[in-house]
């Protein structure tokens, strides 16, 4: 039987070895990370881990003894350093080396970090991993002040739940509004004034132009363009992050805003398939290519992967979703509504319950949606079914209208 070599433990590689196995695959497969936790979800580590609700057992994404009963080489706190396309084999940092006829690569993306003077401080960090975490919210229990760079989806959940644990928080955005990337502008509005509702002061077109810190070198002040002063006991960048890529470019594969793939998500080297937070794929429904952070796009690419690895390729099309919890607001995401040109609102707003559907020339790109999961669902499902969705911004902006009625 062939062999698998997965390089990155994260939610893409775990769930590629799963679903290798579930499809009944024999061969011998190798998953390889850097980290020494067990493959774990990420998402509750903005939420419920840093707000005290979670521990890290809880966020395994299995359990060790699973790993054994399906025969999955678990091989952690070792990093792959090398790929030896021609051999078919990846060297480790620790000597070995592991031969594959298929190689996943699952590597995932790590945080930018802006080059502010006094950026090395201590009380400076980024939030990606486990281990940034635990020391985030070690942090957090000395109170004081916060201060996100980047309103982001993780830099928000961040000061939603330092806001519960009583910090002081305080948000600098460069862009004009919250979370641009993922939000239509009313939603981005929405989420603003719920964070100033909440107390968390949100500094819109406004830069860090410089930390400064107290003797002991720990950050205590960030200086703002324009000379403006706030207090900043721990500063956390949310700026976004970089697709770790560099294993699969000195192996000469094709890379440029992530590793390329194909519609199959095979690298330049079709023996290399490469997924989730690291990959740049072609998307057919969007019509240009996707690299997209989230844990929908890590699972259903793994699964793809684990298919075409089983002879029984199909190329990528999942409908992407996300979501992201701030206080009680649970925004969901259906579909990509960046480029829309006409946004509805359904449902209602000033209870805090309703849906953005977005638009492009007549057509449903995607929804956002607030304490709402049935229109979520609905509209991922308008979103999967073939051709057009039937749903019109016309009807959509009928009186009384109710995404119910698409339930089928
Ligand atoms: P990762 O999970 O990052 O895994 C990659 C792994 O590869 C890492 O463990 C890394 O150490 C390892 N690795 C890299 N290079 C090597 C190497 N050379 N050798 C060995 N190992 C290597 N998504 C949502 O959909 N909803 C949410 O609410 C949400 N919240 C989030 C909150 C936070 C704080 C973060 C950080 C992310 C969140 N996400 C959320 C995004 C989601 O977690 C990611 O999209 C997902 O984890 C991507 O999976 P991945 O396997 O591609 O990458």
């Amino acid at each position: 039987a062939p062999s698998v070599v997965i390089v990155g433990a994260g939610q893409a590689g775990a769930d590629t070895a799963a679903a290798l196995r579930s499809r009944g695959f024999s061969g011998r497969i190798a998953l390889v990370g850097e980290e020494e936790a067990l493959p774990y979800r990420r998402p509750p580590l903005s939420k419920g881990y840093l707000g005290g609700t979670a521990e890290a057992g809880d966020l395994e994404l299995l359990p060790l003894s699973s790993y054994g009963d399906q025969g999955i080489d678990l091989v952690l706190g070792d990093r792959a350093v090398r790929i030896d396309p021609e051999e078919r084999s990846v060297v480790l940092d620790s000597g070995s080396r592991l031969s594959y006829d298929r190689l996943v690569l699952a590597t995932g993306a790590r945080p930018r970090r802006l080059p502010v003077p006094g950026a090395g401080l201590a009380g400076v960090m980024t939030l990606r991993g486990l281990a940034d975490a635990a020391a985030l919210r070690e942090a957090l229990r000395e109170g004081g002040h916060l201060l996100v760079v980047g309103g982001g989806f993780v830099g928000l959940e961040l000061a939603a739940t330092a806001r519960k644990l009583g910090l002081d928080a305080t948000v600098v955005e460069v862009g004009p509004r919250l979370m641009a990337r993922a939000l239509s502008p009313g939603m981005s509005d929405h989420l603003r004034a719920e964070h100033v509702r909440q107390g968390v002061r949100i500094l819109l077109r406004r830069e860090v132009a410089a930390l400064h810190g107290d003797a002991s070198g720990h950050v205590r002040v960030a200086e703002l363009d324009g000379g403006e002063r706030v207090p900043a006991d721990l500063v956390v960048f949310g700026v976004g992050v970089r697709p770790n890529v560099e294993l699969a470019a000195a192996a000469g594969l094709e890379v440029g805003g992530g590793i390329l793939v194909d519609r199959w998500l095979r690298t330049s080297d079709p023996a290399i398939h490469a997924i989730g937070d690291c990959a740049r794929f072609p998307s057919a429904r969007y019509g240009r290519q996707l690299r997209l952070e989230s844990v929908q796009n890590a699972s259903d690419q793994a699964r793809c992967a684990a298919a075409a690895i089983c002879g029984d390729p199909e190329p990528y099309e999942a409908v992407p979703w996300f979501w992201t919890e701030q206080y009680a607001l649970r925004l969901q995401i259906a579909g990509i509504t960046g480029g829309h040109d006409l946004a509805v609102t359904v449902g209602d707003p000033g209870g805090g319950r309703f849906s953005v559907l977005c638009f492009r020339e007549g057509r449903l790109l995607g929804a956002e949606s607030v304490n709402r999961p049935a229109d979520h669902m609905i509209v991922r499902r308008l979103l999967s079914a073939e051709g057009v969705p039937s749903l019109s911004p016309e009807e959509a902006a009928r009186p009384g209208f109710d995404l119910k009625e698409y339930r089928s």
